[in-house]
């Protein structure tokens, strides 16, 4: 059987550049993972393929080898044949671009020392909190390592023992056809060790979830949407392994009537044909107090006065954004006697 092109493997074109390659790769293994397709030796296949591909796109040399002479370039001695590439080769590099969906089975849990997953929690914060910035408690839930057990599960006094059925591997091979497949030990849940007795604080995960509150600072100009990473305060990583991150989710409510753009604000304010006409002082809110503004006489509707510094702190501290106001010329609709009157002395004068 021919082997298929490693560009039609990854769907990508002969120009793709690494990133495009990665993307590509990272889609289709996650598809055709055999974790995600138990018993499906087309998916097998396919992941075998991919895999294959990738390996050698991804290296520059390989590559330019590859283009220059098809598969024959890895045929025959010498070449990096992937038929004798060990279970480990193959999952080798995974780790860079999947770890995060499968690398970190049960991450949190007993079953390791690794990087604890990363967790996320929402603030809502009013407009002028956003602009003044604010202190704040963020309450959330996550798992701490089980102080009576130290992590490992077993009653006080007793210890885990390893695993007997991967040997304390935490995971079990296994040959499907030509194709090693490796899944999770059913027996440790991955954890490589059993437990006889319990701990009885933790019922023998190791792990107590646990409530945390967080003092927060939130920098003024924040805006909707932003994300504040607070360092190692996510989920545990197990005995010995290191936090994952918190991500604060900021989210603003929208004010009555400033609207927001990046560190500039906006107001709408209404003003009268005559106001418009001949002109007028007028006052107007800023986020730092009332301002009076100068209408010059003639303004036209949709005129935009730009008042500088009244915006929001940037982010980075450097000063901050402008206030800009938009006057909208309204016509009246209805008139009293008089004013009708003087309507039509002003259409007789010419305007
Ligand atoms: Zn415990
Ligand atoms: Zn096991």
């Amino acid at each position: 059987m021919a082997k298929a092109d490693y560009y039609e493997v990854l769907g990508v074109s002969r120009d793709a550049d690494a990133g495009a390659l990665k993307n590509a790769f990272r889609k289709l293994a996650m598809k055709f993972h055999p974790d995600k397709n138990p018993n499906n030796p087309e998916a097998e296949e396919r992941f075998k393929e991919l895999n294959e591909a990738y390996s050698v796109l991804s290296d520059e040399e390989k590559r330019a080898q590859y283009d220059r002479f098809g598969h024959a370039a890895f045929e025959g001695g010498g070449a990096p044949g992937f038929q004798g590439g060990s279970f480990e080769d193959i999952f080798s590099h995974f780790g860079d671009i999947l770890g995060d969906l499968f690398g970190q089975r049960g991450g949190g849990g007993r079953s390791g020392r690794g990087r604890g997953s990363d967790l996320q929690v929402g603030v809502r914060i009013t407009f002028e909190e956003a602009v003044r910035g604010k202190k704040c408690d963020v309450t959330y839930e996550r798992h701490d390592v089980c102080e009576t057990c130290k992590g490992n599960g077993a009653k006080p006094g007793t210890k885990p023992h390893k695993c007997k059925t991967c040997g304390g591997q935490g995971r079990i091979a296994r040959q499907q056809g030509f194709f090693m497949v490796q899944t999770t030990c059913p027996v440790c849940q991955g954890a490589g060790e059993t437990v006889k007795d319990k701990c009885g604080d933790c019922s023998g995960q190791g792990v107590k979830r646990v409530q945390r509150t967080l003092s927060l600072k939130i920098p003024p100009g924040i805006d909707d949407g932003m994300r504040m990473r607070v360092p190692s305060e996510g989920e545990t990583g197990g005995p010995g392994g290191i936090r994952g991150d918190l991500h604060v989710l900021v989210q603003v409510e929208p004010h009555a009537f400033f609207k927001r753009d990046g560190s500039h604000v906006h107001l709408q304010r209404d003003l009268s044909f005559t106001q418009a006409t001949l002109g007028d002082e007028l006052v107007v809110p800023t986020l730092h107090g009332e301002e009076a503004v100068h209408v010059p006489p003639g303004t036209q509707h949709g005129t935009v006065l730009r008042l500088r510094n009244r915006g929001i702190p940037r982010l980075d501290g450097h000063g901050q954004g402008d206030q800009f106001v938009t006057l909208n010329v309204t016509v009246p609709t209805e008139l009293t006697r008089e004013q009708n009157e003087l309507m039509q002395k002003l259409r007789a004068a010419g305007l």
